[in-house]
């Protein structure tokens, strides 16, 4: 693969908001070229100053729940509200294709063709950060290209729901009408991310059981999360049926108002940023380590003998930090 280069990208198309541009820059800085890998934090650096105003949204929840179809129709609504969005799809199933499943834009027919939203998946490659650091540039590219609400979706089966969480504004998580069944397949703390649950599918003959659902989880979150700065709230639609769909959006916009005013919206992304920023240099430093083949071969004998009880835990893990300074 040739490099793509920061020459080819046209800044001012991008901030204009030309989705092509747009779509160049983000296989920039997906591309694992060392010559691309620089091009693109100078170009992160230019947009930079242009990039913070959106609200950035997780959204989670088991295949099948309604993922798609949700965004397709919340993201309308949204467009009819006047807004620009962009929609970043990870799919950790998929690490090599860089996430084709969920990118697959059919499953999103109306929102892919309209010229107000940019649909997207995120590979799930790379050593940095991982899925991460990949997504977190993508949604600073977005903002720069005028795209106001960022949509990040994960399947709720994973680990990326917790990286998602730490890069967002608010996390809804959507779950099936099924009272009793609990944990839905959702793996567990995923439940306390949430800045909303949303039971979807409130519709026709299941309306009664998600009612109940909606109770249940009332309950639960109510035992589960004490936030200070927002009480997670327990809504139902139907993403199918476009029911309820301008509540949520009501919603957001009410928390984005109240915790602007008082300042958590700012505090919750600089407290995101920093520990990102000590997260990443934990990464380096590893990576870096990891290159020295001594260093590497005296950790394998030290964790032998930790394994073999002839050293305790600390000596060794003193021995080879000594090692390295
Ligand atoms: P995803 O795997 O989470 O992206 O789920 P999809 O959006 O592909 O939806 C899975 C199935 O549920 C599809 O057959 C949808 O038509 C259906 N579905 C999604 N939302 C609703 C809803 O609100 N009500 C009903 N009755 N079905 C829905």
């Amino acid at each position: 693969m040739s490099s793509i280069g920061l020459a080819k990208i046209d800044i001012k198309k991008l901030l204009s908001g030309d989705r092509r541009s747009l779509a160049k820059a983000i296989t920039l800085i997906e591309s694992s070229r060392q010559e691309d890998n620089k091009e693109a934090q100078k170009l992160l650096e230019q947009i930079l100053p242009h990039s913070g105003k959106s609200i950035r949204l997780g959204i989670s929840g088991v295949p099948g729940v309604g993922k798609s179809t949700f965004i397709e129709n919340f993201g309308l609504h949204l467009i009819n509200q006047g807004h620009r969005i962009a929609v970043l799809a990870i799919d950790p199933s998929s690490p090599i294709s860089g996430g084709s499943i969920l990118g697959d834009k059919t499953r999103m027919e109306n929102l892919s063709q309209n010229e107000k939203a940019f649909i997207r998946p995120t590979p799930s490659l790379g050593f940095l950060g991982g899925v991460a650091q990949k997504t977190r540039e993508t949604i600073l590219l977005c903002e720069a290209a005028g795209f106001d609400y960022v949509l990040v979706e994960t399947v709720g089966v994973g680990q990326s729901e917790f990286e998602v969480a730490d890069m967002v504004d608010f996390f809804l998580l959507l779950m099936l009408p099924n009272a009793g069944d609990e944990l839905q397949g959702i793996k567990k703390g995923i439940l306390e991310l949430a800045d909303a649950v949303i039971i979807n599918k409130a519709d026709g003959d299941i309306l009664p059981q998600a009612q109940k659902t909606l109770a249940q989880y009332s309950s639960a979150m109510e035992l589960m999360r004490n936030d200070p700065n927002w009480k997670a709230q327990v809504l139902m639609c139907s993403a199918l049926e476009k029911k309820n769909l301008d509540t949520i959006y009501q919603m957001i916009e009410e928390y984005k108002n109240i915790s602007t005013t008082t300042g958590h919206f700012q505090e919750k992304r600089l407290a995101q940023n920093e520990e990102w920023f000590k997260k990443l240099i934990f990464e380096l430093i590893n990576h870096k380590l990891k290159l020295d083949k001594g260093l590497e071969q005296k950790k394998v004998q030290l964790k032998d003998s930790v394994l073999k009880g002839v050293k305790l835990p600390l000596a060794a893990a003193q021995e080879y930090v000594d090692q390295i300074f």
